[in-house]
């Protein structure tokens, strides 16, 4: 059974850097479904505690007890190299460690259950797909199979490749990947669709914990979403504000104490969270302070923070973010005043000195803040879910999606040069073909190395994989034509065919291990492993529930040796007492001591 029969229900997860989200299509309305705390969003946290793992809220209040063994930020990680400059730069902040895996696959590495255990990001991700998968189940009363996951919108290929694996290692059958910003639009579109008539332009500003978006769309009639351009950064976001307050903190410790608190990792994790608070804080307050008793060497830290001083610590950021809205106007073709809605999405476009240059650069066109910002993502990607499942609500039926390409894909040529077959922006789903010449004199044959990014040079772009297409016939160089042949699915997800001309023979792009994507087999080996740790975990439930009981009992009997002391003294100190006395006292012993249903 794939789950796609009659009764399949599908879900939209938002899966992100710091906070996932899921929701789906019920009673003729989306449903943010709350977890297990009762919270409408989830940490994408898991922690290894000795002999047992959690997910979610329980997994971020261990991160100070155990920061080495807290995970979180995988999405910073999936579908990158190690050596990629942006993971080395994160590593360098996170309390948890991270190495070098076959084919330069950055490995989480915690310790459980007395031994060392390798993540790949995936694997990490998954377990929040799952615990995200089991809030919708237990909601729902059945079990879920199809989903719609979000990505940004600037995820490369090989980003929402792994991500779909992460799906499917949760044992999820991923539907469609969708962009956040686009999900954002689609909630957007389905609360005011009365009020637009005709066409609108609308520009989606999310700024989350650790990727900044932007996509400009074309709504008409309030079904139809039409992206113009999409432009953001993987790698910016809230964390990037707080880590800037951290190092300021650090600073300022080292300026008083003269102590360098960078090498105590519980110290750098307290902070982190207090400064994350206070940058709450700031966003309604013009002022406020952190308190951390006995942060180092025994050592209380109190400062006053401004929201002049935040503000100053992150301008750099915050230009960056102006810039990018700026460059996808100009790749969609767009005027600032042809914009009729800007869009807030994510946690972080609640601080206020973001919400003001947005209005300055808008000439002060009021923000739109109809939708809730943490959970406008999730509501998009649950009314895509229900579109694209078999028991779909009538009603989305007319909604139609129209997803651009967020980076040029392309070919290295002769001198490491990058030759763009689908530019970027351009509509998805696409098929667009090249054709080149052979550079030697008899060349048998011809390696096809794919990038996808915006840079001249071949190896400045991200490298998606290689493969040989050989059996060119013998002929003098640039005498063979092979075509290139690009093709992106629904979920933004490329193919590549080589074909030579003369002769017809074809190669497609087998993405191999070398680029760090897992094979069938391997994400049939961790659907397995989650399995394990699923089991693992409601044994380990299953034992602390019994201990719990037991305890129960012990507490319950200790309290009965109170209650016969009393009752044995009532009898000594009462010998007077009248028979309906007596009688009262048997039965109040007789019910503290018969067994409770
Ligand atoms: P998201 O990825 O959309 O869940 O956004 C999470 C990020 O938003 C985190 O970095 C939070 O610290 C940040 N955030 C949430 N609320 C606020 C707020 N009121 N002011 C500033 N940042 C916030």
């Amino acid at each position: 059974m794939d789950g796609r029969g009659e009764d399949a229900q599908a879900i939209g997860i938002d899966l992100g850097t710091t906070y996932s989200c899921v929701a789906v299509w019920k009673h003729d309305r989306v449903k943010i479904i709350p977890n297990d705390r009762g919270n409408r969003t989830t940490p994408s946290c898991v922690a290894f505690v000795d002999s047992e793992r959690f997910i979610g809220d329980d997994a971020k209040s261990q991160g100070a007890m155990k920061p080495a063994n807290t995970i979180y930020d995988t999405k910073r990680l999936i579908g990158r190299r190690f050596s990629d400059s942006k993971v080395q730069d994160a590593m360098k902040l996170w309390p948890f460690k991270v190495i070098q895996g076959p084919a330069d696959t950055p490995k989480i590495v915690v310790s459980y259950k007395g031994k060392q255990k390798e993540f790949l990001a995936e694997e990490i991700s998954s377990m929040i797909l799952v615990k995200m998968k089991e809030t919708a189940e237990s909601y729902l009363g059945k079990p879920v199979k199809n989903a719609v996951i979000t990505v940004p919108a600037y995820f490369n290929d090989s980003q929402r490749q792994a991500t779909k694996d992460a799906g499917a290692i949760a044992g999820l059958n991923v539907i469609r990947i969708i962009n956040e910003p686009t999900a954002a639009a689609i909630a957007y579109g389905l609360d005011n669709k009365s009020d637009i008539n005709g066409k609108i332009n609308v520009l989606v500003f999310d700024l989350g914990g650790g990727t900044f978006d932007v996509s400009i769309l074309t709504i008409t009639k309030g079904d139809t979403f039409q992206v113009k351009a999409v432009g953001g950064d993987t790698h910016l976001g809230g964390e990037d504000f707080d880590n800037r307050m951290v190092e300021h903190c650090v600073w300022e410790f080292n300026k008083r104490w003269n102590k360098d608190i960078t090498g105590n990792k519980r110290a750098l994790v307290r902070l982190r969270c207090a400064c994350e608070k206070a940058k709450r804080i700031l966003s309604c307050n013009t002022q406020t302070s952190i308190d951390l008793d006995c942060l180092h060497e025994g050592i209380d830290f109190c400062m006053k923070f401004s929201r002049a001083k935040f503000e100053e610590l992150n301008m750099g950021s915050f230009n960056k973010c102006i810039e990018t809205v700026e460059a996808c106007l100009r790749d969609a073709k767009m005027k600032k005043s042809c914009v009729h809605e800007v869009i807030l999405v994510g946690g972080s476009s609640r601080i206020p000195k973001i919400q003001s240059m947005l209005q300055q650069l808008f000439d002060m066109k009021v923000l739109s803040k109809s939708t809730n910002p943490d959970e406008a993502v999730a509501y998009g990607a649950a009314i895509m879910a229900d579109k694209l499942s078999s028991n779909s609500n009538k009603s989305f039926k007319d909604l139609l999606l129209l997803d651009v390409n967020p980076l040029s894909l392309g070919v290295e040529i002769k001198g490491e040069l990058f030759s763009v077959v689908i530019p970027r922006n351009t509509p998805i789903p696409t098929k667009k073909s090249k054709t080149y010449v052979t550079c030697n004199d008899n060349q048998s044959a011809a390696c096809v190395k794919v990038y996808q990014g915006e840079r001249a040079k071949s190896t400045d772009n991200h490298f998606l994989g290689k493969f040989t297409i050989s059996g060119i016939p013998p002929a003098p160089k640039e005498a063979i034509e092979i075509t290139e042949c690009f093709e992106i699915d629904a979920n933004g997800i490329l193919t590549v065919t080589s074909q030579i001309l003369s002769t017809g023979k074809t190669e497609k792009l087998t993405v191999v291990n070398e680029n760090g994507r897992l094979s069938k087999e391997e994400i049939e080996k961790m659907i397995e492993d989650a399995d394990k740790y699923k089991q693992e975990d409601q044994e380990y439930k299953k034992k602390a529930d019994a201990f719990n009981a037991l305890e129960d009992c012990i507490y319950n009997m200790k309290k009965m040796e109170h209650v016969i002391a009393d009752a044995t003294k009532w009898i000594e100190d009462n010998q007077n007492a009248t028979v309906d006395e007596i009688e009262r006292m048997k039965e109040h012993l007789e019910s503290m001591c018969m067994p409770k249903f």
